[in-house]
């Protein structure tokens, strides 16, 4: 079973993905993990993507393309996979459908004032890579490892309404691609919603493939 978890940045698809994990033993594909562990190890890719990833601008379609297709061959991804923040672009989605059948689309539904509100607020562990809802929590530690937590570069107010608006500009053609393949759900969020309410939602429509 192959999953695309579709929806603004600060939707919730990271903990969406989490808890898929979970209870369907799927692997978890992050574009957005796999560039930051180059960043952090410094490789000419990581080098490469540092600029466009600290700034919230989108990768170049050839690059994000070739190491998304170059992580789903690996031999753990056999079982299934869940992709998350991949594809942005319908070049992506394009690219992405001659190598792998998609089971479903989950477009997490949102508005402006939740994407606003949950990323700033928004905090992930430099060790674990754990995010936490850190300034509502009030913790400054790690739940899970005790690690340090840092805001994202690209998580901070000036890069947040550019990130959302990049968005807005290629998702409606990315959602139409898979509607007219019939695998798309939509999912609408609330902003009191808890990631595990919006997770039951999610398990529903998984559950019945
Ligand atoms: P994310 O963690 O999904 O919010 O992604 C963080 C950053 O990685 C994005 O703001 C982009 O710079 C880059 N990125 C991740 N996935 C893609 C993608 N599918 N296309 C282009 N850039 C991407």
């Amino acid at each position: 079973m192959n999953i695309i978890l579709n929806g603004a940045s600060g939707c919730g698809k990271g903990s969406m993905a989490g808890f898929l994990t979970r209870d369907f033993g799927l692997v978890h594909i992050s574009t957005g993990d796999l560039f930051r562990e180059q960043i952090a190890k410094q490789t000419p890719l990581g080098k490469k993507v540092e600029s466009y990833v600290s700034t919230g601008k989108w990768v170049p379609d050839e690059v994000t393309i070739e190491v998304l297709l170059d992580r789903i061959k690996q031999p753990d991804c056999a079982k299934g996979v869940i992709l998350d923040g991949f594809p942005r672009t319908l070049n992506q989605a394009i690219a992405l459908d001659k190598v792998l059948d998609i089971d479903l689309v989950i477009a997490i539904d949102v508005t402006d004032e939740i994407v606003q509100t949950r990323l700033g607020g928004r905090y992930m562990c430099r060790q674990c890579g754990t995010i936490h809802a850190a300034r509502w929590d009030k913790i400054d530690k790690c739940k899970k490892c005790g690690g340090e937590l840092y805001q994202r570069d690209d998580d901070k107010a000036e890069f947040i309404q550019k990130r959302l608006e990049n968005f807005k500009k290629n998702n409606g053609e990315i959602l139409d691609f898979y509607r007219e393949k019939d695998k798309l759900f939509i999912v609408h969020d609330k902003l009191e919603n808890t990631p595990a309410d919006t997770y039951a939602l999610v398990k529903d429509v998984v559950a019945k493939l």
